[in-house]
């Protein structure tokens, strides 16, 4: 070690590496099936392999613009309009990211200065209160409890104050698998109105939503558009999360300031990928309406063979992630039980509390169903062996 180095004083002191890093590399090391980390086990549409591959093997391997490609930035603008009923201008409105983890970044970047505060819902997903600490920013958090993990809107009330600046929401949730009402929405319109204060919609999940529910995004609702970014993820949707392509649709003064971050932080996102997502998504919009239909019955499956197990499943309304109350099971903490499952018994999950930032008092672990069923009925195998 040299000694005429600087000491790194860690703007992230806390920050371990993350949970799902963690649990991916657990189950990799006990060979342990992994429904911990979210991503599915079978491939994106052959169509759009076959588009990418198209693109990159016919000279379109160079920057594309800042912004995001035209047609790709198009297609997004022409799906808000046609599910949310919001029209955006392409060339204004939406950005092209490296996936959502950097929308999110670069919108929490263009609005949170320090000391102010930004309002998160527990579980929250880990990314979020990080980058607000790096603007060094404040994050206050609003637990949600089981079963229904309904946000209780008088407790945000309470916490709001004159540095408040952002509320990040989440919806279909990860971890937790619920999803908004419009009642959810309207609470929030109450709480963001004559308040300088944006909202960072996280909607990565916008398509995955079961028993015909509605997804709630914030495009649908003009005031509060007005005042918010919104983010999504082509990895969810596409079943191709290693690709990391996203976007963020907001109003033109607040693209402006993500753009000028964005610029500095990837500049822009690979060229092939975006290309082929374009074709793919003008010549099969009605691919994201199907994911429903497709994951339901993954739901339905995993939770129907865990019946008669030591876990209680309420069945998860949106994501592909479904949350298994182990309390009559063990009363070990959720960390040192995913960590022995994935050594013992070969199964990786996900424990949810590190999502709290003070700790939860149920029990509680995370199931990724993105599998195909041979997968799922290995898990609920072992689960039910256990
Ligand atoms: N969003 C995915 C999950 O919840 C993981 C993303 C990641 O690994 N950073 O599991």
């Amino acid at each position: 070690m040299r000694t005429d180095l600087p000491e790194i004083t860690s703007k992230l002191p806390g920050v371990e590496t993350t949970i799902f890093t963690v649990m991916s590399e657990l189950a990799q090391e006990h060979g342990a099936l992994n429904l911990s980390q979210g991503f599915p086990d079978f491939d994106g549409p052959p169509q759009l392999l076959e588009r990418v591959q198209h693109y990159l093997t016919h000279g379109f391997n160079q920057y594309a613009p800042m912004m995001g490609v035209p047609a790709l930035r198009e297609a997004v603008a022409a799906k808000v309009s046609a599910l949310y009923g919001l029209t955006a201008d392409p060339d204004a409105e939406v950005t092209i990211t490296s996936g959502a983890t950097e929308a999110l970044f670069c919108a929490i970047a263009a609005v949170v200065s320090p000391g102010d505060e930004v309002i998160v819902f527990d579980p929250a997903y880990d990314s979020y209160e990080p980058v607000v600490t790096l603007q060094g920013g404040i994050t206050r958090h609003v637990p949600l409890h089981p079963p229904d993990y309904r946000v209780d809107w008088d407790q945000v009330a309470d916490l709001l104050s004159e540095r408040t600046r952002l509320i990040i929401t989440n919806t279909p949730h990860n971890p937790t698998g619920t999803v908004w009402q419009a009642g959810d929405v309207d609470a929030l319109a109450q709480v963001v109105a004559d308040r300088r204060m944006f909202v960072l919609a996280d909607e990565v999940y916008e398509h995955i939503i079961f028993d015909g529910q509605e997804h709630q995004s914030l495009c649908r609702y003009p005031e509060l558009y007005a005042r918010a970014f919104v983010v999504s993820s082509f990895g969810k949707t596409y079943h191709t999360t290693g690709w990391k392509i996203g976007y963020c649709v907001a109003p033109p003064a607040l693209t402006a300031e993500f753009r000028r971050i964005h610029q500095f932080v990837t500049f822009t996102s690979n060229t092939p990928v975006q290309l082929g997502l374009a074709d793919f998504l003008s010549a099969h919009p009605e691919h994201h309406l199907t994911l429903g239909n497709f994951y339901q019955p993954k739901r339905d499956l995993f939770c129907q063979l865990l019946e008669g197990s030591g876990f209680r499943a309420v069945p998860s309304a949106g994501t592909y992630f479904q949350l298994l109350d182990y309390s009559a099971f063990s009363d070990e903490n959720d960390m040192d039980l995913a960590m022995r499952l994935t050594r013992e018994s070969r199964i990786a999950s996900i424990p949810v509390s590190v999502f709290y930032a003070q700790p939860p008092d149920h029990r509680m672990l995370r199931f990724c169903f993105a599998k195909d069923d041979a997968t799922l009925r290995r898990g609920a195998e072992i689960l039910c062996s256990l």
